[in-house]
């Protein structure tokens, strides 16, 4: 993996993991892994760069990844992107952005960690506050119809309670679990989509990683064997719906 962004050809896709030092528990930097694989299987080159939280984030990307963290590094997280700016104006240039629990909080208005109440990025339409419990189990739902894929699975981890404005869709009406406040989870707006799920994410939900290869590349991905990760996932439904 390299640290630096570095000049690459058309048919590259950049996928860049952002804050690996700050917003990688739960291990969500495997929604890179999937994403590089999934395109490198179709044939596109891929370029991964990770950026630390002390880089200036590089603006030409095709996706932009963030993962969860805990409230200190979270609000950090905030802060640096809001000061470096890069993630607005790669979003205003149309990359695509998947962004997870603490990654998805810090996208909205705002959020709290440590009781106190941060600005986020204003990159989505949605405002987080605390509930009244952690939320920590399974997490399942059925996708808004829009999207086109199936059930999503996943793990979540969080204090935050998320609530959607107008301007966000709420990705998925929660089947199992509490997702964003007990009947909707994640929201997505244009090309940035966010979730609470881990697990990775998109390697329990293959579907939504081909999605956001589409989004950035326009072409819908062909067909692959996913024998393997449809096992998974029907193990992952069944286990959380028989209980
Ligand atoms: N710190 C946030 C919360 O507890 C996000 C946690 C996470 O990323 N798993 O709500």
């Amino acid at each position: 993996m390299s640290t630096e962004s570095t000049p690459t050809t058309e048919s590259h896709l950049r996928l860049v993991w952002i804050y690996p030092d700050l917003l990688s528990t739960y291990g969500d930097r495997g929604n890179l892994l999937i994403l590089a694989r999934r395109a490198a299987l179709r044939g596109l080159g891929v370029e991964c760069v990770e950026v630390r939280s002390d880089s200036v984030l590089p603006e030409q990307g095709d996706i932009y990844l963030l993962g969860g963290g805990e409230d200190g590094p979270q609000a950090m997280a905030a802060q640096r992107l809001a000061a470096d700016g890069g993630l607005h104006r790669a979003v205003v240039r149309g990359a695509v952005v998947f962004a997870v629990c603490a990654g998805y909080q810090l996208l909205g208005e705002s959020f709290f960690a440590k009781g106190v109440q941060y600005a986020g990025l204003n990159l989505l339409d949605i405002r987080s506050d605390r509930g009244p419990s952690r939320a920590v189990g399974e997490l399942a739902g059925e996708v808004n119809s829009a999207l086109g894929i199936p059930t999503l699975t996943g793990f979540e981890n969080h204090g935050g309670r998320t609530h959607l404005g107008p301007q966000a869709h709420p990705l998925a009406k929660v089947s199992v679990g509490v997702g964003n406040d007990g009947t909707t989870e994640g929201a997505w707006r244009g090309r940035v989509l966010g979730t609470y799920s881990h697990g990775p994410a998109l390697a329990r939900n293959p579907a939504l990683a081909d999605l956001l290869l589409l989004w950035a590349t326009g072409i819908t991905p062909a067909p692959i064997d996913d024998t393997w990760p449809e096992r998974l996932r029907r193990e992952r439904l069944t286990a959380v719906t028989s209980r």
